[in-house]
């Protein structure tokens, strides 16, 4: 018998075990999956819970339910993978021996990592929305907030869904212009990057939507601590800027036992080729979804994407055959941007977000880099085709691999 152990039940590796149950020979193939926690959570829901948008059981739901029968689960921390004597060793001493290892733990934010961020404040008026805990406690913080200066802040990237903050800022204009108090908060939106997202076009859009909204822009803004006393971030330039209510993203780095074991880089991201996923230390180890480091965003749609076009790849891979496929970075994000609309961005490694239409040219019914309320529904139908398609391996009659048509090339 041959084993397959996927670490982390995930998105990505819910339906890596999910696609592979139903192509590998159960007589020839046992396959494993390992998770420190038996609980699955939505996590595009984390930016509607501070806003009352979610209860809490739309969003979180056994893992179990979703690993097909046949696939054996084992419940716990990994600590180490001895990727020389091909095991995986959990913190209670249990040992996996495989003969192929998927990596897809992800990414968790760290707010240990920089210097007053986790201290006095936390949870109190510095907060975050990348936890299910997170974001229910900025929920009670929005209800008491009473105006001042919200100031909503990345600390480096890369981070997971790199539009979460923007979508975040836009909904908590909405919010507050709802509730009559919008002329009561300042709100400040302060990045790393030198401008409102990473890619030019994309970038110029969305720093435009906030110069509407009046939210300021703070800029290469490299953060160096948290000042508890005087409640304000200060930037490793010293500059300084004040909050009342702090929404931060933190440092968001992969798993530990990913650096422990020697196969990550100063992130705990696990570098790969960037078209197959395979490790580049390691012919039979891979990594999936957020855990990979590849140019591409970190998103649930690009694991999607990613573990349609690996799955071809791998199937190929273990019977000696080279691997075709050649994943392109494609990634397809909605960002909701308030009073009910949203916007929707599709590019990959090579091609930067355009204006047009998806899925059909001409037809959409999604507008690309464009505010609609189609894209808003687009956005929230994303839940049900998550638990329903996605998570169980299903196959959505969508191309795995960017397609340029309905894009407007030039019109930008
Ligand atoms: C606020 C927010 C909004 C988002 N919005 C969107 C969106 O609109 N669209 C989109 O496409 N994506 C979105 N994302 C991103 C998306 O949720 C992630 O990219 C996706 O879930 C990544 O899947 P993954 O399998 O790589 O990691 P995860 O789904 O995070 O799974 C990692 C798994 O590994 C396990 N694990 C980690 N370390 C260990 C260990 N040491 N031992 C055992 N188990 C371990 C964890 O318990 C977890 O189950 C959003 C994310 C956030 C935080």
């Amino acid at each position: 018998m041959k084993r397959l152990v996927v670490l982390g039940a995930g998105t990505a590796g819910t339906m890596v075990v999910n696609k592979l149950s139903a192509r590998l020979d159960a007589d020839e193939w046992k396959i494993t999956v390992v998770d420190q926690a038996k609980s699955h959570v939505y996590q595009p829901g984390f930016l509607f819970l501070p806003f009352g948008g979610y209860e809490p059981e739309e969003i979180v739901k056994p893992k179990q339910r979703f690993i097909p029968d046949g696939v054996e689960v084992v419940w716990g921390e990994i600590d180490k993978v001895d990727a020389e004597g091909n095991s995986v060793v959990m913190t209670d001493g249990t040992v996996l021996g495989y003969d192929q290892l998927v990596i897809a733990t992800g990414t968790t934010p760290r707010p240990d990592e920089t210097p007053g961020m986790a201290g006095d404040e936390w949870r109190k008026s510095v907060h975050e929305f990348y936890t299910y805990e997170g974001a229910q406690a900025l929920a009670e913080a929005l209800e008491r907030f009473q105006g001042g200066r919200l100031v909503v802040h990345i600390t480096e990237m890369p981070i997971k869904c790199p539009v979460a903050p923007l979508e975040f800022t836009f909904l908590a204009d909405s919010w507050f212009t709802e509730r009559d108090m919008r002329d009561q908060v300042e709100i400040v939106y302060v990045t790393p990057l030198d401008g409102a997202f990473t890619k030019p076009v994309a970038s110029k859009a969305l720093g435009g939507m906030l110069a509407e909204r009046k939210i300021q822009l703070e800029t290469d803004f490299m953060i160096e601590r948290v000042d508890t006393e005087t409640k304000a971030i200060v930037s490793f330039d010293e500059r300084e800027v004040p909050f009342d209510l702090l929404v931060t993203v933190p440092l968001n780095m992969g798993a530990d036992f990913i650096g422990r074991s020697g196969l990550g880089n100063d992130l705990n991201y696990v570098p790969v080729d960037k078209h197959t996923f395979q490790s580049t230390k390691y012919d039979n180890i891979f990594a999936l979804g957020d855990a990979a480091d590849v140019p591409t965003s970190k998103a649930g749609s690009v694991a999607h994407f990613a573990v349609d076009v690996w799955t071809e790849n791998f199937l190929r891979h273990i019977v000696g055959l080279p691997m075709l496929g050649r994943f392109d970075g494609h990634a397809n994000c909605f960002i909701e941007s308030g009073g009910g609309k949203g916007m929707l961005i599709d590019f990959n490694y090579d091609t930067e977000p355009l204006p047009g239409k998806y899925p059909l040219p001409g037809i959409g019914p999604f507008s690309l880099l464009k505010e609609t309320e189609m894209n808003h529904w687009g956005k929230l139908m994303f839940k049900w085709m998550y638990w329903n398609i996605l998570l169980p391996g299903k196959e959505l009659p969508l191309p795995a691999l960017m397609s340029m048509a309905g894009k407007e090339v030039g019109s930008e």
